[in-house]
């Protein structure tokens, strides 16, 4: 059976766009898969950020995903910070990741350019990211899109990592090199329906980063002060001009919140400037409380009862610290320690 990893950021509230690319999928993939999803709270100190905020940040979005239906009953969940061997991967792969790799990241790209300096942390991310991944051995990973280039480099690393110190299986290969053991395997992204959701702003992918997001466990009226103004289709300027749902966010959102049904008709509408904008975003309100009613009432239990996400994470941290003990003796082993 293949194993699943993947991670969150700390770095504030999770929002519909983790949600919809990542995380409703890993709630129906921990039926099918044996999973590990983890806090990456080491990945969110990359960017400034404040020490009593990242405390109450990693149990929030704890709550936020036992709140979204990862139960820990099925999978594993647990802080990376409470694996020390996370990091010490992440050494090793750094001694063999190619800095160009590094420097040619979209992601670090995008973010070295919003900082005045750079720390080497933003640089390396993406091997951390590796080091996740690659201590379980996990070979499947549910993340969005903005994902799938870091993912491109952990096969890179698991491969000349693989290449390196892989055990020699005795065969000669058809180039008539020593055949190695695949130690590591080479994870592969799974992608939702929904793997880029725009902020609210229309212009840039919505991230914690951007304040560009809606919270899962925002009130509906909160919800509602943010996508009254976001921006739609930006060629329908009267009420009375057709739109074009394609090229319009909230037509997306749609796609992801409302039943098949509802978005014909929502695409019908607006096509035929049937309705206005508002309209349409108040039909959008209601299919997301829909979904989000249970989640919001799941989320207000646990914050009511902290010991119960602190024992969910306390033991999925023995479970994997004991899978990542493993692999690390092996691999120092192998690399000759
Ligand atoms: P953020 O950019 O909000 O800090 P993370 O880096 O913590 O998000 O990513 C958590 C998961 O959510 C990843 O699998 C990532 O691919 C996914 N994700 C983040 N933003 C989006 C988005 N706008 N649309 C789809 N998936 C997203």
């Amino acid at each position: 059976m293949s194993r699943i990893f993947s991670g969150i950021q700390p770095s504030g509230e999770l929002h519909i766009g983790n949600y919809l690319g990542a995380v409703r999928n890993w709630v129906r993939l921990q039926h099918e898969f044996e999973s590990i999803f983890c806090v990456v709270d080491y990945h969110a100190i990359t960017l400034p950020y404040e020490p009593d905020m990242l405390r109450e940040r990693r149990h929030a979005m704890a709550v936020s995903l036992l709140a979204a239906g990862i139960d820990p009953n099925v999978c594993t969940l647990f802080v990376q910070s409470q694996v020390p061997e996370h990091t010490e991967l992440a050494w090793f792969f750094n001694t063999i990741t190619p800095l160009g790799e590094l420097e040619r990241q979209t992601q670090f790209k995008e973010k070295s350019q919003r900082q005045e300096s750079v720390a080497a942390g933003i640089l390396n991310y993406p091997v951390l990211q590796a080091a996740d991944i690659l201590l379980y051995r996990a070979d499947t990973v549910p993340v969005g899109e903005d994902q799938v280039q870091h993912l491109e480099l952990s096969r890179v690393v698991a491969r000349k990592w693989n290449s390196m110190f892989g055990r020699r299986t005795g065969r000669t290969l058809d180039d008539g090199t020593e055949e190695r053991e695949a130690f590591f395997p080479e994870p592969q992204a799974l992608l939702t329906p929904t793997r880029r959701i725009m902020g609210l702003d229309g212009h840039a992918k919505m991230s914690k980063s951007m304040g560009n997001t809606i919270a899962l466990l925002e009130t509906p009226e909160q919800i509602w002060a943010k996508l009254r103004p976001a921006v739609t289709d930006p060629k329908r300027i009267k009420r009375t001009d057709p739109g074009t749902p394609e090229v319009c966010n909230i037509y997306h959102l749609h796609k992801a919140f409302s039943p098949p049904e509802t978005v014909e008709h929502v695409a019908h509408m607006c096509r035929t400037a049937g309705w206005g904008c508002i309209d349409c975003k108040k039909v959008l309100a209601e299919s997301m409380e829909t979904e989000l009613v249970p989640i919001r009432r799941r989320a207000a239990e646990l914050a009511a009862d902290p010991s119960r996400v602190d024992d969910a994470l306390a033991s999925g941290a023995a479970h994997c610290r004991a899978i990542a003990r493993e692999t690390i003796d092996a691999a120092r082993e192998r690399m000759g320690f």
